[in-house]
């Protein structure tokens, strides 16, 4: 079986198959050439020549220092039909292509000599075929196989015959008509090469009229359309629109590597993107893309929608890309425009104090500033599923529903004072207003709203209302007394010794003290409202202070007032006005504290300043009304059914303190007592 190490009879098995090619091979006489008996052929040889003959593709092998030739089925047709076939077969490389021999020698050798592989693309090498000179282009590689010792054996070549499909392009370029009229000349004596030709012009024409057409459809898209091929993205293919966008010329763009035409284009990104779809294949979609442009001379921010798209040849591997792309530049600058008014419109309406909302021409909410959610605590969601007229006090929803109504039907303006639910669920006075925007068509398109929180104003003037109401009550009752007690005086005034005589008079002086002391606290009301205050400060001891206010009382013998703590504690203050804070402090604890006998005073020295309590056993205050009970015109029971009183006495006596820098508060519990007290900084 072997013979010098090399394979004897099994060498037929590596030369199956192959057709004609194959044949040829098995029968030639190879022992007559330098490479000798099929039998003493190397393992690589044998290996190699088994995969040329088998392969579809065309191959050619060049063996041994003599440059042996081999080549299998595909490749046949490039000999052509007359020449070269089959005596290339077994014949050395120099004496097959004496006519491009030193044109194939250098690369034999370069793959020789460096191990290299060869790539020539379209390359042309004219060879004698039949009967003649023929301009033949080939694609081909040439590469070494190694011998079993290490050493090269041979050269592969794998080629492809590319000259059709360079004359089509070669025709294309150059005027058809006359590449027409030499092909007519070249082959006219050649009956079947007429119809080849023909077959070859008519495969050309449809590949052209596609290709024109694909051109038009390019040129006229209303979109920019351009092809870039290769790593470096040359512009290839281009239309008018892509040209306006880039705002070059064609002679700018033309077969120029992209970012060469469009330098300012590069490094914002697009390199990577283009490069990524080049090797990935796959098509890339961007929306509103920022692109740096140079356009008249100046740098122009634009937006571009586009689609990168692989371009691949008849083999399937991806030659370039196809962007297909639409300027939103002005469409992008418009929104942005848009946003931004609408920004500078919520930030306005969400600065403002008031509730903000609009509706369409029917009514319908359509927005509300940041102030109605806070304000209602609603959301936009929840107000679409109601009416905001919910949102309204019951008593007040079919007042307004009317007005709006009104107002929607006829565009009269919308007023109305209602209560609004704010989010703590308590209502608010607000005063509602809306105006109608009409649009061209005299049509109302909008209404414009606000509500605004009135519930300060309004509480006030029923305050107010509820003062004078109370006042002229309580100035009522003593001067009715008085005017009872002058009237029967007056009807004694002949017999001054009567025994009703001094009740009488006490009556009416009792009855004038309450008036007077009604008035004075109306005049300090105003007063402390004008800043007409002054005060007389001297050095006053508090512990007397507070002793000679009791004395009346003490006299009554009802009341048991107790002082204690520091009675040495002295403080610079206008002790009239003291007096009157203690004093008012004292009646209340008598006067809401009635069935308490016993008040208990204090004065301390807390943080370097003097405090003085009042405690009394009382039924003391409610949590929810101990806040306001220094307000003006507060009193807790507002009927005025139980006590009387203005609701100004805490309100003078807090004012009193805060002009002193002092402090003032109470502390209660309902049922337990309550304690009123007042700071003053000691020095
Ligand atoms: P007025 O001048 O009408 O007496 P004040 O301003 O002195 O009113 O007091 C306000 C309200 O505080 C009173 O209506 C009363 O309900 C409450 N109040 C004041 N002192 C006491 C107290 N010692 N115990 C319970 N309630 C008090």
């Amino acid at each position: 079986m072997y013979e010098n190490g090399k394979l004897t009879s099994t060498y037929l098995q590596y030369l199956q198959d192959g057709g004609e090619m194959g044949v040829l091979t098995r029968s030639f006489n190879w022992s007559d050439t330098a490479l000798g008996h099929p039998r003493t052929w190397s393992q690589s040889l044998l290996t190699t020549l088994s995969i040329v003959l088998k392969s579809r593709f065309p191959m050619f092998l060049w063996w041994g220092t003599e440059l042996i030739q081999f080549y299998n089925d595909a490749y046949r047709p490039s000999m052509g039909k007359h020449g070269k076939h089959p005596k290339a077969l077994g014949q050395m490389g120099s004496e097959c292509w004496p006519e491009i021999w030193s044109e194939i020698k250098p690369m034999i050798d370069k793959v020789f000599s460096s191990g290299e592989s060869t790539w020539d693309e379209d390359r042309l090498m004219p060879i004698y075929r039949n009967g003649q000179i023929e301009d033949v282009y080939w694609t081909f590689s040439y590469s070494q196989v190694k011998d079993e010792t290490g050493e090269i054996g041979g050269v592969l070549v794998i080629c492809h015959e590319t000259t059709e499909k360079v004359m089509a392009l070669q025709k294309e370029i150059t005027n058809t008509k006359v590449a027409k009229a030499n092909n007519e000349n070249l082959y006219s004596n050649n009956e079947e090469l007429i119809k080849a030709q023909s077959l070859l012009a008519k495969a050309y024409y449809h590949v052209r009229a596609q290709e024109e057409k694909f051109r038009s459809i390019i040129e006229q898209a209303p979109v920019a359309i351009a092809i870039f091929r290769g790593p470096k993205f040359v512009i290839e293919v281009f239309n008018n629109k892509v040209l306006e966008f880039w705002d070059r010329t064609a002679e700018q763009v033309q077969n120029k590597p992209l970012f060469e035409a469009l330098p300012e284009a590069s490094d914002q990104g697009f390199e990577y993107l283009l490069s990524t779809v080049l090797t990935s294949g796959k098509t890339h979609i961007a929306n509103e893309l920022p692109v740096k442009l140079i356009r008249n001379g100046i740098i122009e921010n634009t937006w571009i929608n586009f689609v990168y798209e692989p371009i691949r040849d008849i083999a399937g591997l991806i030659t370039g890309v196809m962007v297909i792309c639409n300027e939103v530049t002005e469409q992008v600058n418009a929104r942005k425009k848009i946003e931004e008014n609408e920004m500078k419109f919520r930030q306005v309406t969400n600065m403002v104090i008031q509730m903000i909302w609009i509706t369409d021409g029917d009514g319908i909410n359509e927005y509300y500033n940041q102030r109605w959610y806070d304000f209602t605590g609603t959301d936009l969601k929840q107000l679409k599923g109601i009416g905001w007229n919910q949102l309204l006090h019951p008593d007040d929803q079919e007042r307004e529903l009317k007005t709006w109504n009104h107002s929607i039907k006829t565009g009269a303006l919308y007023e109305i004072e209602f209560r609004l639910r704010s989010k703590s669920g308590k209502y608010i006075w607000v005063l509602g207003r809306a105006a109608p925007f009409y649009n061209s068509d005299g049509i109302i398109a909008k209404w414009f709203g606000t509500c605004t929180d009135i519930n300060d104003q309004r509480m006030l003037m029923q305050q107010k209302d509820d003062f004078i109401s109370v006042a002229s009550h309580e100035l009522k009752t003593p001067i009715t007394a008085l005017t009872a007690s002058i009237q029967l005086l007056s009807r004694l005034k002949d017999n001054p010794l009567s025994d009703r005589f001094p009740v009488l008079i006490e009556q009416a002086s009792k009855s004038l003290n309450k008036v007077n002391l009604l008035i004075k606290d109306l005049l300090n009301v105003t007063q402390f409202n004008n800043g007409q205050i002054h005060l007389n400060k001297t050095h006053v001891n508090l512990f007397n202070l507070i002793e000679d206010c009791c004395a009346d009382i003490r006299l009554e013998g009802i009341y048991f007032i107790k002082t204690e703590g520091n009675l040495a504690l002295t403080v610079y203050a206008d002790a009239l006005r003291i007096d009157q804070v203690i004093v008012n402090f004292i009646i209340n604890a008598i006067k809401y504290a009635p069935e308490s006998k016993k008040i208990l005073i204090t004065i301390e020295n807390v943080n370097h300043t003097a405090k003085v309590s009042v405690t009394d056993k009382g039924q003391g205050i409610a949590a929810d009304d101990l806040p306001h009970l220094f307000d003006r015109y507060f009193r807790v029971d507002e009927t005025g059914s139980k006590y009387s009183g203005l609701g100004l006495g805490l309100y003078i006596s807090g004012e009193i303190i805060r002009k002193h820098k002092g402090q003032i508060g109470a502390t209660s519990e309902l049922g337990k007592g309550s304690t009123f007290w007042f700071t003053l900084p000691i020095d």
